[in-house]
């Protein structure tokens, strides 16, 4: 299939095609589908706005990948297009197709995805703040009836977060930053995704809780759970993820593997602070890109 913006794109790994299976998903060399594979995305909000123009990405089964990008670039319009937000904020797909596995998801609503495996944490660590831990938790298992299967999700939960099970009493909203970017993520894990999403998780987090979320996404990780890891802090999720994808102005403008884009020195310029643009804004890093330009 031609990517639209193949030719603009700078690829760093030319045999990224095939992307590699992480540690869990060892299947004896039998194809698997893709955890997840979006194609030719263009999102368009309130009918006119075009904020992604033609969005290929994937993540393998078992795999963690990596969405980066500045301010405004696109990345939450893509976790909303993939997990079927779009519709509450005026948005639409106007073309492309998002396959989950080997079903096609495009357009379909939000509580149907969940369903068939793929959760979001959502920027902001929203949870209902009047509830409880616990009851916050029973709510990400909404679309499961088997309540063994339900203990055996609080059980993986609360060896993720032992300070959750502390505090399952507790009301929601009386938890600290950290705590609820935890329990934002373990109620996610509650509906045993096949692909786990997350937008930010670090943003608002001191340092000593954001290497802690780190880790603990890189454990489900490998515990099988495909990650698509949304972030600024580019050293964060480039830590945890096996490969990465830089977003631009609505599209994919940089790919590759971790560490690839780690020693890239755009990305070390502009999302790592390290060389020539270290320390700028994330304003003047973007006209100062558009003035070099990514495709070069
Ligand atoms: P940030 O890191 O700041 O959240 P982002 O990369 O996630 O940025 P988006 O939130 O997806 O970027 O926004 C991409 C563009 O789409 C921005 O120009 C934004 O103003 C616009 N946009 C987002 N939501 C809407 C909406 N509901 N209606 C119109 N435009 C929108």
């Amino acid at each position: 299939m031609v990517e639209p913006d193949a030719a603009r794109r700078k690829r760093v790994d030319v045999r990224r095609s095939a992307p590699s299976p992480g540690p869990a998903s060892s299947n004896g060399g039998a194809e698997q589908a893709a955890a997840l594979q979006v194609r030719n995305l263009e999102v368009v909000y309130s009918d006119v706005i075009l904020v992604l123009r033609g969005i290929s990405v994937d993540v393998g089964d078992g795999e963690s990948v990596a969405l980066l990008g500045a301010n405004g670039a696109g990345k939450t319009t893509l976790l909303r297009a993939i997990s079927g937000l779009l519709p509450v904020h005026r948005g639409e797909i106007t073309k492309g197709e998002v396959r989950l596995g080997d079903r096609k998801i495009t357009g379909l609503d939000a509580a149907k995805i969940v369903r068939l495996g793929l959760a979001q944490v959502m920027e902001g660590r929203r949870t209902f703040a009047e509830l409880t831990v616990e009851e916050n938790l029973r709510a990400g298992a909404f679309a499961r009836r088997d309540n063994d299967a339900v203990e055996g999700a609080y059980e993986r939960v609360f060896a993720l977060f032992p300070q959750l099970e502390e505090r399952r009493s507790s009301t929601a909203g009386y938890l600290s930053g950290g705590e609820q970017q935890m329990l934002a993520i373990g109620r996610a894990l509650m509906a045993a995704p096949r692909l786990l999403v997350l937008d930010e998780p670090s943003l608002g987090l001191a340092p000593a809780l954001v290497d802690q979320i780190a880790g603990t996404i890189a454990e489900i990780n490998r515990q099988g759970t495909s990650v698509l890891l949304v972030e600024q802090n580019a050293a964060m999720a480039l830590s945890i993820a096996s490969r990465g994808y830089v977003l631009e102005a609505g599209r994919i403008v940089l790919d590759g593997p971790a560490e690839t884009l780690r020693s890239d020195r755009d990305v070390q310029e502009f999302y790592l602070g390290i060389g020539d643009g270290a320390g700028r804004s994330f304003r003047n890093v973007k006209s100062y890109k558009r003035r070099k330009g990514w495709s070069g």
